[in-house]
């Protein structure tokens, strides 16, 4: 069973029934948050009772939205690793680096997440039809959802998307409209045939619950770090929901009475071909202005604009963390860094989280004894293309 009591406008705090499909707010236009009656599972839901729990982000559903189990359409997302890096310590001398292992999960990165929740909670209030504008993985994981619950997907991408990504759409049964253009071009085309088609939109943050899939990995950290959380986490922020999410997640958790009022410093890294984000927050502004002719081989980065933008800079101000940009083939270095010393193949995004936390570390922004999560938010399988140069 769920707490969720209603949804609430993340800019105008007006008030939504949740038991209905809803896109954005209908009065501003910014996005809708899933709300949970915190008190009443503060008495009742105690941490204790996650042990003997599935190893899946299905273990906290009292916080997720889902109501009833026959909806909850799984493939054994979550519970991902919470790797100590050993060895990549001793390579870059910090004594605490672990890495949140996201390529694990079903169509190989954290997208599954948001995507699990999104179309499970859809369908069960009846959508029939979903699409989804996605830079690449979010249209994987679309296509698997969708096909577990049995409704048709149409995915809209970006015509210049590495073919293993068009590949496993089809692959997994969903239509594929390639787009001359950026995620922002194919969300406007996608957005378009919503009515006429009678199709349900699932864009980042445009529906309320692929926020409320990601923020599982908030509770994630704190259970697998025994409740205490790390001093700094580096997240490659696209659309953000990642991140926005285990900010969301810190607080029902404090709630809950499962943490303190401690936060990690959060961090976003973006790419130097793209980054509205770094560029709003260091101009101190509340929203970002759109970045013209993004370019970035890490395609999950490749976001020119984001619905959630003021929440991304909102936590970034109120963990007191930062955002830093780094090019391409420091991503690239970054990544067979993690990979011969971890073992892990990941993608670009996961190489720029490295990547910047080299920086602020060079700069002093992280101190000796502190504690940093950097997330691999998606295995380097798809982007195999970007490993066969010179290493
Ligand atoms: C989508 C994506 C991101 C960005 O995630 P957001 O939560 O939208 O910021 C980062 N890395 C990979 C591999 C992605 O697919």
């Amino acid at each position: 069973m769920s707490y969720l009591t209603h949804l609430e406008c993340a800019y105008c705090r007006k008030t939504y029934a949740s038991d209905q499909l809803w896109n954005l707010c209908p009065e501003c236009h910014k996005p809708l948050l899933a709300r949970y009656d915190l008190v009443k599972a503060a008495s009742e839901f105690r941490k204790e009772m996650l042990a003997g729990r599935e190893p899946t982000l299905w273990r906290y559903r009292e916080m997720l939205p889902v109501q009833e189990e026959r909806y909850r359409f799984s493939l054994g997302e979550g519970f991902t690793p919470l790797l100590y890096a050993a060895r990549l310590c001793r390579e870059v001398g910090f004594a605490g680096l672990y890495i949140k292992e996201e390529g694990v999960n079903p169509t190989t990165s954290f997208k599954a997440r948001g995507l699990a929740l999104a179309v499970s909670r859809a369908a069960e209030l009846g959508a029939t039809a979903l699409s989804i504008p996605s830079a690449g993985n979010a249209a994987g994981a679309l296509s698997a959802y969708a096909a577990l619950a049995g409704l048709p997907a149409v995915v809209f991408m970006p015509r210049d998307v590495p073919e293993p990504f068009i590949a496993e759409c089809r692959a997994l049964g969903a239509r594929v409209r390639l787009i001359d253009g950026l995620i922002t071009d194919c969300g406007r085309i996608a957005a378009a045939e919503l009515q006429k088609e009678g199709r349900f939109d699932v864009s980042t943050l445009k529906e309320p619950y692929r926020l409320e899939g990601k923020k599982t990995m908030g509770y994630e950290i704190a259970e697998q770090m025994n409740w205490k959380l790390p001093d700094v986490i580096i997240y490659p922020t696209g659309g953000g929901t990642g991140l926005v999410g285990m900010w969301k997640a810190f607080r029902e958790m404090e709630a809950l009475g499962w943490i303190g009022s401690k936060r990690p410093r959060m961090v976003t890294v973006q790419s130097d071909g793209c980054a509205p984000m770094v560029r709003a927050f260091e101009e101190g502004a509340e929203f970002a202005e759109p970045w013209q002719d993004a370019h970035t081989l890490a395609d999950g980065l490749r976001v020119p604009a984001a619905v959630g933008d003021f929440l991304i800079l909102r936590a970034l101000h109120e963990s007191r963390g930062t955002a830093v940009a780094v090019s391409d083939a420091e991503m690239i270095r970054a990544a067979y860094l993690i990979g011969r010393t971890q073992g892990l193949f990941v993608s670009p995004e996961g190489g720029a989280a490295l990547a910047a936390f080299q920086k602020l570390r060079g700069q002093g922004w992280i101190k000796d004894d502190e504690t940093v999560v950097l997330f691999n938010t998606g295995s380097g399988h798809k982007y195999a293309h970007l490993y066969l140069g010179d290493s």
